[in-house]
């Protein structure tokens, strides 16, 4: 999408991106800086971080800035956010997109491997909003937040309870921050991905067959890209999704569409 300096949607607003190194997360960071936003880029890796940023548009007024903290480390999140705060002088948008899964058959799923999905994807959200909230309330920002769920915040996902019940938490925290924090002009909203290339789903995404398989079940017959998502998230970050708050919306090219009613069973 180009637009010129002056047109572009989030020119002078200042963005903290969780997980916005790879991935969905990279995406959202590529697509706000691409729209004028400064943007700090949050992730584990301080490599990682240090290598993406440049690849960030250059933006008019400052640089971007690398935030390392991982979300379910009270201390070091709650730090790189006032970070954020510190450097920009401020922040207008949060988008907590941070998120693992992990596998097991759930008679045998290791408590720690339940929580650690639970740490990051429900207690790293909460960690991220709060901090951001504090600064809001304190200085009357009307800001926006976005956070990535998945689909799995409504369709089961059997041998990943950790990941079901952490997206189906996050759906409910959006409605609950959103209607919380309505009458401050702080709006929430969530978006609920489908199958989507990224380093997550390298294990089916780089297999013919196991794509093949996937894309079978979907009803627009292809994974999402990574775009795909960054796009809805800057709608719902923008002023021309001023009225919309405690929504996600879902991005599955069908999936939640109950496709297994695409064809009559009898007739
Ligand atoms: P990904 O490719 O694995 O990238 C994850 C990003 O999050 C990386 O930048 C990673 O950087 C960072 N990260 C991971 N754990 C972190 C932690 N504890 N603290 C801070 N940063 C952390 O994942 P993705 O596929 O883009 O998924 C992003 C989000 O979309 C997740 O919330 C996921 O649940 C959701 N989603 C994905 C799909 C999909 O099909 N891909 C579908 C639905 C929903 P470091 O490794 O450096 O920390």
């Amino acid at each position: 999408m180009s637009s010129s300096c002056s047109t572009k949607r989030f020119a002078g607003k200042k963005v903290f991106v969780s997980g916005g190194s790879q991935g969905i997360g990279e995406a959202i960071s590529l697509a706000f800086a691409r729209e004028g936003a400064r943007v700090a880029v949050n992730g584990r890796n301080k490599e990682k971080l240090e290598k993406f940023l440049p690849s960030l548009p250059v933006v008019p007024k400052g640089a971007h800035l690398a935030c390392p903290a991982d979300v379910s480390d009270e201390k070091a999140i709650s730090q790189a956010v006032q970070q954020a705060f510190h450097e920009f002088g401020g922040l207008d948008i949060l988008v907590c997109n941070a998120g693992i899964l992990l596998e097991a058959p759930s008679e045998d799923i290791p408590l720690e491997d339940f929580m650690k999905v639970m740490n990051v994807n429900v207690t790293g959200v909460m960690l991220c909003v709060r901090e951001v909230l504090r600064h809001w309330v304190k200085d009357g920002t009307k800001g926006s937040i976005v956070i990535n769920s998945s689909v799995h915040q409504l369709i089961p996902k059997p041998a990943f309870l950790g990941y079901s019940a952490s997206k189906g938490a996050v759906g409910n925290m959006v409605r609950t921050w959103a209607l919380e924090y309505a009458s401050r002009g702080i709006r929430v909203n969530g978006v609920a991905p489908g199958a989507i290339l990224t380093p997550m789903n390298d294990g089916w995404a780089n297999d013919p067959e196991k794509y093949k398989a996937v894309s079978s079940h979907i009803p627009m017959g292809r994974p999402g890209e990574s775009d795909e998502i960054a796009e809805p998230v800057l709608f719902l970050a923008s002023d021309q999704a001023s009225y919309i708050t405690g929504q996600t919306l879902y991005i599955d090219g069908g999936l939640t569409l109950y496709a297994d009613f695409a064809k009559n069973w009898s007739t």
